[in-house]
């Protein structure tokens, strides 16, 4: 078998160097075309591999997988079929598309019928998602946004290095990247109300004014549990199919009123953007780096042995209606503080099941300088600190119309591993 991560492989197919997209990548998604319902896909370079195709051709004979698994508007039947087909399906996919393959490279009549040109085609939710977790596992951006809204000098609640903090969010918001949505609705204490005693304020109701974006990725939940069950931080990535990036959208005005004493609510549960290619975390295995030396020391049930942490680098950019977009941030994965190990082993320590499909997003990812900061609360600092935009205007949260694109992608020995992008855009609201 092929091993799709070898730097050396090379596809029939171009790909240019910048392309996220190489052979070595091999994401999974759903797509739909103008004459086709939704499908499984993989993602080289401009092109979709069309992985129905693929099976009705009996490229994938071997494996005794029902082609209907890849006829599906989810990928959750084909993750549901384990580690070990779905290893053995990528591995045939860079077999497919290796430039040694000239039996396939060859048959051009084959060409039309698997291959899908990206601009040609509608991508799509890549898993219907059950539950959604989003921790709050950056350093950097909780020392930040403690620094703000509590004590500078002791910007880290006590609990924070001790495990992995996190809050149940909503599945139903979620939505591909491309998806734009209304700016969310709600009660937030006007600013004159905040010097009144406590008893005395009075909160409004209204669209928000402080709309923001959360810089994130989520792993995407690759095999159940039964309820009771934990899961080691050694047996966690065997658990984890792959990654996406993730905009988890938030109304700062509404957050900074409902969320004591029980955590996010409505600030967050209206929008939360996803990347439609979910890269394998075996496609990721290359990029892994040294985490965090974590002092104090962690409990047993959250330690780890071995390199967890994922060198990818991550960028925001801010476009403004009509107008060209804005670099305004430059991240990478490897600030995170705890890994996606600890933060499963975590979730699922008090007997909490998880199930294919499962969403887990990290929280937001702010680095250590201040062009690094996953949201506009840093990077504007509160709003203290406005942006200037590439048409001279000035931002300290989101306007209307204005679009976010976060991207990302993982480098090493000349190979590049990707997620493409996800973006959204704010309408104003209804
Ligand atoms: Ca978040």
């Amino acid at each position: 078998m092929i091993n799709p991560n070898d730097p050396k492989l090379k596809s029939w197919i171009e790909v240019k160097s910048n392309c996220d997209f190489p052979i070595q990548n091999l994401p999974f998604g759903i797509f739909k075309t103008k004459n086709r319902s939704p499908r499984l896909g993989t993602a080289i370079g401009e092109y979709i591999l069309d992985l129905q195709a693929c099976a009705e051709k009996g490229l994938f004979a071997d494996f005794k997988i029902e082609n209907s698994v890849f006829a599906q508007p989810q990928l959750n039947n084909f993750i549901a079929l384990g580690k070990e087909k779905t290893k053995a399906v990528r591995a045939k996919i860079a077999e497919i598309l290796s430039a040694d393959n000239t039996a396939i490279k060859e048959n051009k009549d084959l060409h039309p019928a698997i291959l899908i040109k990206q601009s040609d085609a509608e991508m799509l939710l890549p898993v219907r998602i059950g539950d959604y977790t989003d921790f709050y596992s950056s350093i950097d951006h909780a020392t930040n946004v403690g620094k703000m809204f509590r004590d500078p000098e002791n910007a880290l609640l006590p609990n924070w290095k001790h495990l992995p903090v996190g809050y149940h969010g909503r599945a139903s918001s979620i939505v591909v990247s491309g998806t734009n949505f209304h700016r969310p609705k709600g009660q937030n204490l006007p600013p004159d109300q905040l010097q009144k005693p406590p008893k005395e304020q009075q909160p409004i109701f209204g669209a928000s004014k402080l709309m923001d974006f959360e810089l994130e990725t989520a792993f995407i939940i690759g095999k159940q549990t039964e309820m009771g069950k934990s899961i080691s931080t050694a047996e966690a990535t065997d658990y984890i199919f792959g990654m996406v990036l993730f905009n988890d959208w938030s109304a700062r005005d509404i957050q900074t009123w409902e969320y004591v004493p029980l955590g996010p609510f409505l600030a967050k549960n209206f929008c939360s953007s996803v990347s439609p290619w979910v890269v394998t975390i075996d496609a990721l295995k290359p990029f892994r780096v040294e985490g965090y030396k974590q002092t104090p020391e962690v409990l047993p049930y959250l330690k780890y042995e071995g390199i967890k942490n994922i060198d990818i680098n991550l960028q925001v950019y801010l476009q403004p209606e009509n107008c060209t977009e804005t670099k305004i941030c430059e991240s990478n994965y490897k600030f995170m503080y705890w890994t996606m190990e600890q933060q499963l082993a975590h979730h699922t320590v008090n007997g909490c099941n998880i199930n294919v499909g499962d969403m887990m997003a990290s929280g937001t990812i702010s680095g250590p300088t201040e062009n690094s900061y996953g949201s506009m609360l840093e990077l504007s600092w509160r709003g203290t600190k406005p942006l200037k935009m590439a048409d001279g205007s000035e931002r300290k949260f989101i306007n209307d119309g204005d679009t976010v694109i976060i991207r990302g992608y993982a480098e090493k020995n000349g190979v590049r591993v990707g997620f493409g992008e996800v973006k959204g855009k704010v309408l104003p609201a209804l």
